[in-house]
């Protein structure tokens, strides 16, 4: 049996193609391939009851040429060393397709958050912040919400580090952690941020087409932060949701499932499955669902050599990041299946966090309409930069995404050169 790429193979892979096409300076394409800092914790933490429990947490610093290493951190089983690597890699072409002065981390606990309680959470994430301490800092690595973690984490950990640093730094230092809730120092509109990005791009895709979204049909896999909120986004296009999975099922109506009314089960219920007014289908119905778009929004490796072959839409967008592999790549294309990029479409997120961070350096509280009206000029610069590099390389947009983000790496290391 042909042994499966891992998720940083992935990573390597994909740089390598844009790398080639692109002709990019052998001594850059060194630099870039390797990620500066892997930073490994084991930790231990009191539970409830009184008995400790070992956890482990890392933080991979990829590169900060741009600027502040910059991302999430995930709470899941799934997390290790190999995938964080391959995250903060992401994370550093993100922020330079999109035009912002960060550079690329990503961070997480392996855990299964959800078998643990509220306070145990608190205190895992305190921990492992207290530990992390000396790794991050506001104008050095900033983490974020990811997959599993929220404003409230977040807030929990801005609380931690301010703690650990002299006073009279404190409130200069409350960007050391994005996506804050609002009242602690967080921006209007990152919650939803990721979301809307992705619907941003989907505007522009359906410009570009004569696509018209009213009456449209789409499927979300992920009924998180980012597929949530880019349905909710999506029902006022007049585009009709008819299925969605996540880890506790699959679930499917043709007639359409409101996205509101979800986002209110799956927070009561945990999950979609048994959502009232749908029928309950299995994991490779839904990835066959016959629709205009389909957007994956949970972790990587869905969109397969195997799992390919099975789509029915014109247009996948990637809310996720790392959804689809080297071969779901290959075979989407041959298919014809259009495709907006991770590292584009879901840099709503990133974008937000940079203007929270903004705004707490300045001291500033900006209105909702000038957020929407800032990422929604920034992601839609980067999607015409990606869909213009397409067709001047004659390529595929995870292609034209990586030319756009390295092409501006490889200036500002030309432009620096090396130390000493
Ligand atoms: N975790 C998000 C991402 O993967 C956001 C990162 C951030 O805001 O720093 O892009």
């Amino acid at each position: 049996m042909v042994k499966k790429a891992s998720v940083y193979e992935n990573v390597t892979r994909q740089f390598n193609k844009a790398a080639d096409l692109m002709g990019l300076d052998t001594d850059i394409r060194k630099i870039l391939a390797k990620t500066t800092n892997e930073i490994s914790i084991n930790f231990p933490v009191e539970m409830d009851d009184g008995h400790i429990e070992m956890f482990a947490g890392y933080r991979v610093q990829h590169n900060s040429v741009l600027g502040p290493y910059k991302g999430g951190l995930r709470y899941h089983p799934k997390v290790d060393l190999d995938e964080v690597r391959a995250l903060a890699t992401w994370m550093t072409w993100k922020s330079a397709i999109v035009d912002i002065p960060y550079g690329g981390a990503k961070g997480g606990i392996q855990i299964d958050p959800f078998k643990y309680s509220i306070s145990e959470l608190e205190h895992i994430t305190r921990r492992f912040t207290f530990a992390l301490r000396q790794y991050i800092g506001p104008e050095y690595d900033i983490p974020a919400p990811d997959v599993n973690t929220n404003s409230q984490i977040m807030a929990w950990i801005l609380d931690t580090y301010l703690s650990t640093i002299p006073p009279k730094e404190r409130h200069c230092s409350i960007h050391v952690v994005t996506g804050k809730p609002v009242e602690s120092g967080g921006s209007l509109g990152r919650n939803k941020a990721t979301g809307q990005g992705v619907v941003f791009c989907i505007e522009e895709w359906a410009k570009d087409n004569n696509f018209d979204l009213n009456g449209a049909t789409y499927t979300v896999q992920g009924f998180g932060n980012v597929g949530s909120w880019a349905a909710r986004l999506l029902k006022p296009h007049g585009a009709k949701l008819i299925a969605v999975e996540d880890i506790t099922g699959a679930i499917h109506n043709t007639k359409g499932l409101d996205p509101d009314n979800l986002t209110e089960f799956v927070k009561e219920h945990g999950g979609v499955a048994n959502y009232p007014d749908s029928k309950k289908i299995d994991h490779k119905t839904f990835l066959s669902t016959e629709a205009d778009i389909f957007i994956p929004a949970a972790l990587e490796g869905v969109i397969t050599g195997e799992t390919a072959p099975l789509l029915n839409v014109k247009l996948v967008a990637e809310g996720a990041n790392g959804p689809t592999n080297i071969m779901g790549d290959e075979i989407l294309q041959k298919r014809g299946i259009h495709l907006i990029p991770d590292i584009l479409c879901n840099a709503g997120g990133v974008m937000v966090s940079y203007f929270e961070w903004l705004q707490n350096k300045r001291s500033e509280y900006w209105e909702l309409e000038e957020v929407d009206a800032k990422l929604h000029k920034k992601i839609t610069m980067a999607y015409k930069r990606v869909r213009d590099t397409a067709k001047k390389f004659n390529t595929d947009w995870r292609t034209a995404a990586y030319i756009v983000a390295l092409t501006r790496l490889e200036k500002v290391y030309k432009e620096r050169g090396i130390f000493p």
